[in-house]
C-alpha cells in the first residue's frame, strides 16, 4: 500500500513550493489508491506559530486537497502534530542511545567552530569530527562535572550510503561527507533530523516526495531508518525517496519562501483559482504530455507517475501561470464563475456582505461579458465595478478621461443623450440608436464615436462590450453618467 506524507512546518505563510510538494504527494497517493497523510512538523516552538498552522489547513482545503490521516480527520497514528508526540521521540532517543546508535556529545559550539576552521584550513571535510564518538565513562563523568550538557548525536555507519532516488536514480554518499549529526538538543528537545524519520517509520510511510533542498539529509535519514529498524521502531522498511526539482524564480534564482512571487496568499488575493494554480504548479517538474499545458487535476491524478518527474530545475513563469489560470476561468460553469466573483466585489466594497437577489442577478448577467478575457478574478473590480458602484463613488480613470473626454467629445455625448432618451432599452436598439446618431448623424468613425461613451459610462477605455454594459446599467444611470461627463 502506498502511504505518503505532506509534513510542513508551520512557519510563515504557505508558499508555492509547499503547494507543489503537497500536490505531487497527493496526486501520487490518489493515482495509486494510497493514503495521503498530513502531518504537522511543529517541534520548533521558536519558529512555529498557530496562525501559520491555521493558514496551512485553510490553504489545503481551499486548494481542494483531502487527507486521509491528519489534523481534524484523525487516523491510526494520532496525534499528527509533532508537538503532541514528544514522549514518543524521547523514548526513541533513549533507545537509540542505549543501543549505541547515538551518543552524547559534549563539544561546545566554540570548540566545534574552532575545529571546523582548522579542518577547513587543512583542506579537510569540515563536518563533525567524531570527537565524542567513543568517550569512556570516566571522560563522560569528567565532562558532566564541568557542567557540560550533552546533545545526542547519531552515529553514522562507516560505509557508503546508497539509495535509488525515484527522480534522480541511484545516488551514493561517502562517509566523510555525511558526518555524525545531532538528533536531540542539550535541553532535551528533539530535532527535525530525528522526529521526521521517526514519524515516517511509525506512520509506515512508503514514499517520501519532497524538495531537492532536503536531498542532503537523505543519506543521514537512510542510516537512521536502519537503526530504527534495528531497535524495532516502525515496520522495519525504509521508504523510497523522490526529490522534486528546485523551482527558479525571477532572474533564474531559486524561488525562496520569502520571495513575494512565492506567497500563496498573494495568488489567492489576485484571484487565481485552485484549478489554475494546481494545473500550473504541476508543470513545475512534471508534464502530462509534451503538447499539453492545460488539464484538470483529475487528469493529472489519472496520469501521475513519479518516474516522469524531471530532475532539472523548473522555472516559475508568471505569464504562463496566468495564461493557464485564464483558461481555467473560461471553463468555469457560468453560475460557478459568478459566485466566485462575489468575494472580490465584496472586498472592494462594491457588494454588501449579503448581496440582494437583484445584485446577484445583475452580476449573473454581467459576468459572461468578462469571462472570456479574465486572467485573475480580482479583475472583476475594474471590469464590472461600474455596474455596482454608487453614484457618489463612481469615478473615471483620470488618464482615460483626460485623454478621451475632450472638447471633441461634447457633440458625441450630447447626441448620445438625445438618442438614448428615446431608444428602446435593450442592447440591439441601443446600438442602432447610437450608430444612427453618431456614425450616420455626425459622420464619426465608430471607434471614435464609442470610446468617449465607454469612458463616460464605465469610467475606462477598456470595458466589457459597451451596449450590453449600457443595457445592464439601465437608462437612468447611463444618461446620468453621459451628462455628468459633459460637466
Ligand atoms: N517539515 C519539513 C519541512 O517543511 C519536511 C521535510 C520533509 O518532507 O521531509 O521542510
Amino acid at each position: 500500500d502506498v502511504r505518503v506524507r505532506f509534513c510542513p512546518s508551520p512557519t510563515g505563510n504557505p508558499h508555492v513550493g509547499l503547494v507543489r510538494t503537497a500536490l505531487f504527494n497527493w496526486a501520487f497517493a490518489r493515482h495509486n489508491g494510497g493514503t495521503f497523510v498530513f502531518r504537522i512538523e511543529d517541534t520548533d516552538a521558536a519558529r512555529d506559530s498557530e496562525e501559520s498552522y491555521e493558514q496551512l489547513l485553510e490553504a489545503l482545503k481551499w486548494l481542494g486537497f483531502t487527507w486521509d490521516e491528519g489534523p481534524e480527520v484523525g487516523g491510526p497514528h494520532e496525534p499528527y502534530r509533532q508537538s503532541q508526540r514528544m514522549d514518543i521521540y524521547a523514548d526513541v532517543a533513549k533507545r537509540l542511545h542505549e543501543g549505541g546508535y547515538a551518543y552524547e556529545c559534549f563539544c561546545t559550539a566554540d570548540e566545534l567552530e574552532q575545529r571546523r576552521e582548522a579542518a577547513r584550513a587543512a583542506g579537510k571535510p569540515s563536518g563533525y569530527d567524531g570527537h565524542c564518538r567513543d568517550l569512556s565513562a570516566t571522560e563522560i563523568d569528567a565532562y558532566r562535572l564541568e557542567g557540560r550538557e550533552p546533545i545526542l548525536r547519531f552515529r553514522m555507519p562507516d560505509r557508503t550510503i546508497t539509495f535509488t532516488d525515484l527522480v534522480r536514480g541511484e545516488l551514493s554518499f561517502e562517509p566523510e561527507h555525511v558526518p555524525d549529526y545531532g538528533i536531540v538538543r542539550a535541553n532535551g528537545k528533539p530535532l527535525y533530523t530525528l522526529v521526521n524519520p521517526v514519524d515516517d517509520a511509525l506512520m509506515e510511510i512508503t514514499h517520501v516526495l519532497r524538495g531537492e533542498d532536503l536531498l542532503s539529509s537523505t543519506p543521514r535519514q537512510v542510516a537512521l531508518y536502519e537503526a530504527l529498524a534495528a531497535i524495532g521502531v516502525g515496520n522495519g522498511t525504509t521508504p523510497r525517496f523522490g526529490h522534486l526539482p528546485y523551482v527558479m524564480g525571477e532572474g533564474n534564482k531559486k524561488l525562496s519562501k520569502r520571495d513575494p512571487q512565492s506567497s500563496l496568499n498573494l495568488y489567492r488575493e489576485r484571484g487565481f483559482i485552485p484549478e489554475g494554480l494546481l494545473n500550473y504548479l504541476s508543470l513545475l517538474g512534471w508534464s502530462l504530455a509534451a503538447d499539453r499545458d492545460y488539464f484538470s487535476v483529475e487528469e493529472m491524478v489519472a496520469a501521475f507517475d513519479i518516474a516522469d518527474v524531471n530532475a532539472n530545475p523548473a522555472r516559475f513563469d508568471l505569464k504562463k501561470c496566468e495564461a493557464v489560470n485564464a483558461a481555467h476561468i473560461r471553463d468555469l460553469a457560468p453560475d460557478d464563475f459568478r459566485d466566485r466573483l462575489v468575494p472580490f466585489l465584496q472586498g472592494a466594497g462594491l457588494l454588501p456582505a449579503r448581496p440582494t437577489a437583484a445584485q446577484l442577478e445583475l452580476l449573473g448577467k454581467a459576468a459572461p461579458l468578462t469571462q472570456e478575457r479574465m486572467v485573475v478574478l480580482s479583475e472583476v473590480v475594474g471590469m464590472l465595478g461600474f455596474l455596482f458602484v454608487s453614484a457618489e463613488d463612481f469615478a473615471r480613470d483620470e488618464a482615460d478621461a483626460a485623454k478621451v473626454l475632450t472638447a471633441d467629445a461634447v457633440p458625441v455625448l450630447e447626441a448620445s443623450v438625445a438618442a438614448l432618451e428615446k431608444a428602446e432599452w435593450a442592447t440591439d436598439p441601443i446600438q442602432a440608436a447610437l450608430r444612427e446618431a453618431l456614425v450616420e448623424g455626425l459622420g464619426i468613425k465608430p471607434k471614435n464615436a464609442f470610446t468617449p461613451l465607454r469612458v463616460a459610462v464605465t469610467g475606462r477605455r477598456v470595458s466589457p462590450p459597451l451596449f450590453e454594459s449600457m443595457e445592464l446599467l439601465g437608462r437612468d444611470t447611463t444618461l446620468e453618467r453621459l451628462r455628468s461627463a459633459l460637466d
